[in-house]
């Protein structure tokens, strides 16, 4: 709610770009520090109040809404009504246990979510004090200058001040989903703000073009903030894992509820047993039954998955793909940045007569220009400005279409902008030329901006006298609009086979390469269209610039390919170049790369024939990035893309995990993607997908350990009831157990490291269900065993021995709880054996869970309040004796187990040699 002493907002979309100006005390040149640092005190952050998601109390009500919690609710009335008051308190005290149980992990959850969530806060680029620079959103304060462009979220309420060609999509602010377009003229005072053409609100995204404007209300008294529609993004803790695990577990509590009253039934009417003994034994089957720490532990292995994950540098936005991210069989990624280094620096330049070679690495201002012969060989020491005009003029058109600026800070330079920019404003300076003052004389007065559809991009400058045109961009698209080159001050013609030869001759060294070309004289009449700068060029030469891959990206190749997964590289670079980077990567199996023109001629049966075979797609525009993704899915594989403009929206949603570039993406595709990067790093793709098969893993394990203990706990029950005989394990005793375990036991498989072969099996099959034969032969066989241990227990103390029921149910308890901490040493491995130095002792959780349960169980087994609440008596040593030996027999009868499977497995491999031909292949 807008505070009603808050200060009259202005009619900012009323007011003119002067006024407006002159109302916030500030200027296009931006606030220096010293006025921001005051305006921050004035003003506060801006960010939005962002309250807490769900109020505590609402989170420990959730815990009593399942189906466990409403048996044992009903179960603690019953007692009440016949009289076991002490059962009643128990069972309370069991329920109130285990709410707070869920309820702390689910917080914890909640918090490392949260965590994460804040990880994503925006930055802005901005002009302070006259220099552009990008700083958090959040200290962003009224009067501030900020640049938009195409994919930027916009951080505050701006009045624009110079907008070209801009269209922003205001759909999170008004609900319209197609992009309106801006301006800087004034608009009426009562417009609405949908209309205010010449205002850029907090929260809509660009969707093309740049733009200029200035802060006017930041944080709660920006417009979104005022109708604090921030819920929008809110992760639900809810994945088709969860789901699938809620709606199995309704399921199972419903059999179980059955199978309890059924069996309760029988004991009454063929055994003559009494009602309220039978009651008891079915509230006790069914608590004994029912997995109710399951969902709970598969949160918290989500969770730890997520953040885990976050470590190394992949933000999860949607918690569903840390799933998914297990079966991810293929990883299209772009080139620049992610599988190189996005370093760049310009190592050739060729004009139409002379080549030279740049020295100097990294963005410092030293470095020389050598010609070469025609051979390529050094052919002159250096050269000057003053000898190659030709050489400055190239390197002069190449600042001013150009938007990035170099600085030296704390004694290390830096390039701000675009790094394929950056480089050729470091070149200019290598030889003398400032990009301050070239900019500075030669002003602009338009442009079109960069984008990888059109990829050139044009200005249009002051040029002795005259207005001049200068146009950058990949050599092939600008060889179509060249037909002249420039020598001297003259103009030949322009042979086309010759520059295609240069661009191949550096594009084949792995090089990214530029071509510049101008249009002068040109008469300044209104604005720059596409047509006018598309035709009628000179071209001035190509520059090449070095982009070397990124180290750790060759062992990531490494790893993804005996995983079975497929990197495939997209990028908008030259086929050339796409091809020796890819080669020195390691992940080219063939010479051929396609490009994004036969992408176009292909129909989808043709391209989803081909996609397997090629490693590279170059001059690829977003669109055929979607088409990239349906023809692999088409072929059944899981698709991870990358993705960084405005328009790879689409393919980043399509794919089955979108990956957003962190830093160099826009807001636009950030937030169409399930990950972002944080480092922008190919590797990190990897490193999240080992981690999601981990992830994935250890819950199966989770499962595969919880089941048993409560099938045998369950099938004793049963078996006590269908025989006639007492219960091993009374009902109190059956809840005490399930808690213990789930609690303790339960939790340890979630912080299991992965499996040595886990980058080295294939991905997993999407469609497998969760719970397949394997799994539940091994349910039911571990289940077996439990019940084998706990009636052995019970008739060997009680019927063999003459002990009292109390005393034979402590030693069925026990066994249980201790051969479930033996069978979790089993779980660490679902094939592999456990039985080595490593398998036992390997896990620091397991033991500490298992030393927890221990002292519980002797806790449980000797104090007297415990022996009074759930009956049961003191063991003796032998007993003990007995109960451990048993649990280590068990755990060796699994292991035997597990060997007999991995003997039949490996036959039945031997047999079936099929080709999967979605097999990745190493370079040959
Ligand atoms: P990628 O990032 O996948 O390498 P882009 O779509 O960014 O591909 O670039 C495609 C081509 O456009 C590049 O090979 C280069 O020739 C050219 N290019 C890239 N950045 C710019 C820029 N800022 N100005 C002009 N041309 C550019
Ligand atoms: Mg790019």
């Amino acid at each position: 709610m807008p505070a009603s002493n808050e200060p009259p907002r202005p009619p900012w979309h009323a007011l003119s770009v002067e006024e407006t100006l002159s109302r916030l005390t500030s200027h296009t040149q931006g606030l220096d520090d010293a006025e921001i640092q005051h305006r921050l005190d004035i003003h506060g952050r801006n960010r939005l109040q962002q309250e807490r998601i769900r109020p505590w109390w609402k989170r420990l009500l959730v815990q009593f809404n399942n189906v466990l919690m409403l048996i044992l609710l009903v179960a603690a009335l019953a007692s009440l009504g016949m009289g076991h008051v002490l059962d009643t308190l128990a069972i309370l005290g069991v329920v109130v246990i285990i709410a707070l149980v869920g309820f702390i992990q689910e917080g914890k959850a909640e918090k490392a979510l949260d965590s994460i969530r804040r990880m994503l806060s925006p930055r802005a680029n901005v002009v302070r004090g006259g220099q552009r620079r990008q700083v958090d959103a959040e200290v962003l304060v009224p009067g501030d200058i900020v640049l938009l462009e195409s994919g930027d979220r916009v951080p505050a309420d701006l009045r624009l001040l110079d907008a070209k060609r801009v269209r922003a999509d205001e759909a999170a602010l008004t609900g319209e989903s197609v992009p309106v377009d801006k301006q800087t003229m004034p608009v009426a005072d009562d417009t609405e703000l949908a209309e205010r053409s010449n205002m850029a609100y907090a929260g809509t995204i660009i969707a093309q073009g740049n733009a200029t404007g200035v802060v006017v209300e930041t944080g709660a008294r920006s417009e979104i903030g005022r109708i604090s529609e921030l819920l929008r993004d809110v992760e639900k803790l809810k994945t088709p894992l969860l789901r699938q695990l809620d709606r199995a577990g309704r399921t199972l509590a419903i059999v179980i509820v059955l199978t309890a009253l059924l069996t309760g039934v029988f004991g009454i009417l063929v055994h003559d047993q009494p009602l309220s003994d039978m009651f008891m034994a079915s509230i006790g089957l069914a608590v004994a039954a029912i997995p109710e720490g399951l969902p709970a532990i598969v949160t918290i292995g989500l969770a730890l998955g997520v953040q885990t994950m976050a470590r190394r540098n992949a933000i999860i936005r949607r918690l569903p793909a840390v799933e998914t991210l297990g079966s991810i069989s293929t990883i299209f990624s772009d080139k620049t940045g992610t599988l190189t280094r996005n370093e760049m620096t310009v190592q050739a330049i060729w004009l139409p007569e002379g080549q030279f070679r740049v020295t100097g690495v990294g963005y410092a201002p030293e470095g020389d220009f050598v010609a070469l012969d025609d051979d390529g060989n050094d052919a002159s020491t250096t050269v000057s400005l003053d000898d190659q005009p030709d050489l400055g003029h190239l390197l002069r058109a190449g600042v001013l279409c150009n938007d990035a600026e170099s600085a030296e800070e704390a004694g290390r330079w830096h390039i701000h902008g675009d790094p394929t920019e950056g480089a050729l404003v470091v070149a200019a300076a290598k030889a003398g030329l400032s990009f301050r003052t070239l900019r500075h004389d030669h002003a602009r007065h338009d442009a079109i901006p960069f984008e990888s559809e059109r990829r050139y991009m044009a200005t249009l400058h002051d040029l002795h006298g005259t207005t001049c045109l200068f146009v950058k961009g990949a050599p092939d698209r600008l060889l179509e609009m060249c037909h002249r080159v420039r020598v001297g001050n003259q103009t030949q013609p322009l042979d086309t086979q010759e520059w295609h030869a240069r661009i191949h001759a550096l594009s084949s060294r792995g090089l990214r390469v530029l071509a510049l070309a101008e249009k002068t004289g040109e008469p300044h009449a209104g604005d720059l269209t596409d047509e006018h700068a598309e035709e009628g060029l000179v071209l001035l030469g190509l520059v090449g610039l070095l982009d070397p891959p990124r180290e750790d990206v060759i062992d990531a190749v490494e790893r993804c390919l005996t995983a079975g997964i497929r990197p495939v590289m997209v990028t908008g670079d030259h086929a050339e170049t796409a091809l020796a980077i890819a080669r020195q990567l390691g992940f080219s199996h063939t010479d051929r790369a396609v490009t994004g023109r036969e992408i176009e001629a292909m129909s989808d049966a043709d391209l989803a024939a081909c996609i397997t075979e090629i490693d590279v797609f170059a001059r690829a525009a977003p669109e055929h990035k979607l088409r990239l993704v349906k023809a692999m899915q088409a072929r059944g594989g899981i698709c991870a893309m990358t993705g960084d403009g405005v328009n790879d929206g689409p393919a980043l949603k399509r794919a089955d995990v979108g990956v957003a570039m962190g830093v160099q993406g826009t807001e636009a595709a950030k937030n169409a993607a399930e990950m972002v990067l944080a480092d922008d790093n190919f590797a990190s793709i990897v490193s999240a997908i080992e981690e999601g098969r981990k992830v994935y893993d250890n819950i199966r394990k989770t499962i595969t350990f919880l089941l048993p203990t409560n099938g045998g706990q369950g099938l004793s029950i049963l078996l006590a009831v269908l025989a006639g005989g007492s219960l091993p394990v009374t009902p109190l005793q059956a809840l005490w157990v399930n808690m213990v375990v789930a609690i303790t036991l339960g939790l340890a498989l979630a912080f299991e490291p992965g499996e040595p072969d886990l980058m080295k099996r294939h991905p997993r099959n999407p469609d497998a269900p969760l719970l397949d034969g394997f799994l539940l032969w091994r349910v039911v066989f571990v289940s077996v065993l439990l019940l084998a241990g706990v009636f052995g227990m019970f008739t060997w103390l009680h019927d063999i021995q003459g002990n009292s029921q109390a005393l034979a149910r402590s030693g069925a308890v026990n066994i249980l709880v201790m051969g479930s901490a033996a069978y979790l040493i089993n779980s660490r491995y679902l094939v592999y054996s456990a039985l080595s130095k490593q398998g036992v002792f390997g896990s620091r959780s397991v033991w500490l869970a298992i030393t927890l349960v221990v002292l519980l169980q002797l806790g449980w087994t000797y104090l007297p309040f415990m022996q009074r609440l759930f009956g049961n008596e003191a063991l003796s040593l032998i007993h003990w004796l007995v109960i451990v030996s048993a649990s280590i027999i068990l755990f060796l009868i699994v292991e035997l187990e597990k060997g007999v499977w991995r003997y039949f497995h490996r036959s039945l491999r031997g047999r079936s040699s099929t080709h999967d031909p979605l097999t990745p292949r190493k370079t040959t």
